[in-house]
């Protein structure tokens, strides 16, 4: 296998930089190639303060060994490189974008269009499934959950059902987006795929990086890329199902004070939330569309026009 300048033989594992064609920015990768055709995706850092993901990624990439592995894994521990070192959240340094809105990107944009753009081309290429590690972002609270996609081929939303059956989280939500994120776009390209959700508000814990750590190899198991006889491959509890969620953008910048936590539940009309002005008049309620459970939400008192404040599951 090659991947930029690394060439990876059977039973190797190697470490080493992608290069993203026309900003220059590198990606750091490790693959782990043992015995066996099917290749396994994992990344991190797509929102570059969403640090669980991150961290167990950095450990997966250094625990897991070719002869553990049937098949390769490639493990890409930090997507937004730039926005890391910089610390921009979840947005490109260099141009302020969302990488998780531009896939499947394009050569010949900015910086994070080539990003999604090389990750595209060189690894969704190669990959037969695909998990992505994310977390609340530096100002969000997050109940734990996973998503996968619904409109795409059966057997591919199957497996990415079953591939979400495995993460230790009492919620799934079925996502009807098929390009702009990664996974999203992945799965359109028939590629089974599963987005993991923990952790928030730019901290992390070991108990949390555990947690991804397990998900990931129990997963791995599953797919028969780890021996499912000496790790966990079964899925882990009961899982409530949500095929719609509602993501509500702030009409206006100023203060905002959630009412609800991450994991409550409310009715039809229930009031979500507030915006202030910086007289404490309010500006805008946000009042639930549906009877729901918060899957995240804004905490930091400061909320953006047009930035994210809420975000909740519809109860089926
Ligand atoms: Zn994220």
């Amino acid at each position: 296998m090659k991947l930029g300048t690394l060439e990876i033989h059977r039973g190797e594992k190697k470490s080493g930089y992608l290069k993203v064609k026309g900003c220059g920015l590198e990606l750091p990768v490790t693959v782990i190639r043992g015995e066996g055709k099917r290749t396994a995706l994992v990344t991190a850092g797509i929102h570059s303060a969403e640090y669980v993901g991150i961290q167990a990624a950095v450990e997966l990439a250094q625990e897991l060994c070719p002869e553990q592995v049937k098949g390769t894994v490639i493990i890409v521990p930090l997507v937004n490189v730039s926005g890391f070192a910089h610390r921009t959240m979840s947005v490109v340094y260099e141009d302020g974008k969302n990488l998780n809105r531009e896939f499947p990107g394009a050569a010949e944009g900015t910086a994070a269009d080539q990003i999604c753009h090389t990750i595209t081309a060189e690894l969704f290429s190669k990959a037969d499934y695909y998990i992505d590690l994310h977390s609340g972002d530096g100002y969000e609270e997050m109940q734990n959950y996973a998503y996968y996609v619904g409109p795409v081929e059966e057997a591919v939303r199957e497996t990415s059902f079953q591939m979400a059956r495995r993460v230790d989280a009492e919620y799934l939500v079925e996502s009807r987006h098929t390009t702009g994120g990664a996974y999203n776009y992945a799965s359109s390209m028939g590629i089974p795929s599963v987005l993991i959700e923990r952790g928030g508000l730019g901290a992390w814990s070991r108990e949390e990086v555990d947690l991804d750590k397990k998900d990931v190899r129990r997963i791995l198991a599953y797919l028969k890329i780890l021996n499912p006889e000496e790790e966990e491959s079964g899925p882990v509890r009961t899982q409530l199902v949500f095929q719609e969620a509602v993501y509500e953008n702030a009409p206006e910048g100023g203060l905002w004070y959630p009412v609800f936590r991450p994991g409550d539940f409310f009715k039809k009309g229930a009031v979500l939330g507030e915006i202030r002005d910086y007289f404490g008049n309010v500006l805008y309620e946000c009042r639930a569309r549906a009877d729901g459970m918060i899957l995240y939400q804004t905490v930091s008192l400061a909320v953006v026009k047009g930035g994210p404040m809420t975000a909740y599951g519809v109860m089926p």
